[in-house]
């Protein structure tokens, strides 16, 4: 079991409210920067303290609420916007990202990001899927049209100052690449006080989706998996997560969260196992969604056929043998 370290996050996260922002330790302030968002009141900005210099991680959305509760947690944290040395972002999604742009500006800093995620925050992919990877999916024709239309609002670009790679440092901080909800997802670790920053690659009480940003290396699925063994082989750390409260019971999280992902490979496993030539479009269908699979329209449709589509190139590429 988990439990919450932060009584008064848990609860403000449950009442889909943003918590105050609150002192993790002497040099870390925690920060709720409100999304406004069904099930998802905030995601978290962290105020890295280094004598007097500040490391913003994850400024959250853009606009004026993020802006005021940073704004605020600086104030809290004794400095002020001109003492921001760096802003890192754990990854490039814009609850995270999407208000350095701004903060750059007002401070002049630097942003941060792993080359991964700075190569995909510089030239989003569009990322409809084509008319050839529906065919290839088996998607029926009278479903093509609104998965090809793609997002609404054209992804927003962002040019990272500076790249960072395992091993690299923020202050006391140190990187761990540790790719799977993007290519380009970082955790920070603070071995002497025993702190882990997360953002989405491992959260308190949801599953983040794999592969949501640029090209990966390998399969999303492997990756993940192998982020979240090394997360859990870390000891028994404070996780400081991206959206939910911070908690103890690291290695349970991360088991949970590696159980869920192979349960659907294993869903997934099981309708190969009875139609070898099966598309992604019939294997989708056969899995179980949260609202049932015929809810599922435009941008979550065409997340649930590429999500599918990693657990399927997993299952068919698995050598014959003892799963993991
Ligand atoms: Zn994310």
């Amino acid at each position: 079991m988990i439990h919450a370290t932060s009584p008064a996050q848990r609860a403000a996260w449950e009442a889909g409210r943003a918590a105050e922002p609150e002192w993790v330790a002497d040099d870390v302030v925690a920060v709720a920067v409100p999304m406004d968002s069904p099930g998802m009141p905030s995601s978290f900005a962290y105020l890295l303290l280094d004598g007097d210099a500040v490391d913003v991680v994850d400024p959250g959305l853009p606009g004026e609420a993020a802006r005021r509760a940073l704004d605020a947690a600086l104030t809290l944290a004794g400095r002020a916007v001109h003492d921001v040395r760096s802003i890192v972002a754990t990854h490039l999604h814009p609850d995270h990202l999407g208000g350095a742009a701004d903060l750059r500006e007002r401070s002049g800093a630097p942003i941060v990001l792993h080359a991964a995620d700075a190569a995909a925050a510089a030239a989003p992919l569009d990322r409809a899927p084509t008319r050839e990877l529906l065919a290839d999916w088996g998607v029926p024709e009278s479903q093509r049209a609104e998965l090809l239309a793609g997002p609404r609002r054209p992804p927003t670009v962002t040019v990272a100052d500076r790249t960072l790679a395992e091993g690299d440092r923020v202050g006391r901080w140190r990187v761990l690449a540790t790719p799977g909800h993007t290519a380009g997802s970082i955790c920070l670790l603070d071995e002497e006080r025993g702190l882990l920053l997360t953002g989405d690659e491992l959260l308190p009480t949801i599953v983040a989706g794999l592969a949501l940003g640029g090209p990966h290396a390998g399969s999303p699925v492997e990756e993940h998996l192998a982020s979240l063994d090394r997360l859990a082989g870390l000891g028994d750390l404070e996780v400081l997560p991206g959206h939910g409260f911070r908690f103890r019971g690291l290695a349970e999280r991360a088991a949970e969260t590696a159980a869920h992902h192979q349960r659907r490979s294993d869903e997934v496993a099981a309708v190969l196992a009875g139609d070898p030539e099966a598309t992604i479009w019939e294997i989708a269908s056969r899995l179980t969604w949260t609202q049932g699979f015929a809810a599922l329209a435009g941008f979550y449709l065409g997340s649930a056929l590429r999500q599918t589509a990693f657990h399927a190139e997993r299952v068919r590429s698995e050598e014959p043998g003892p799963r993991r």
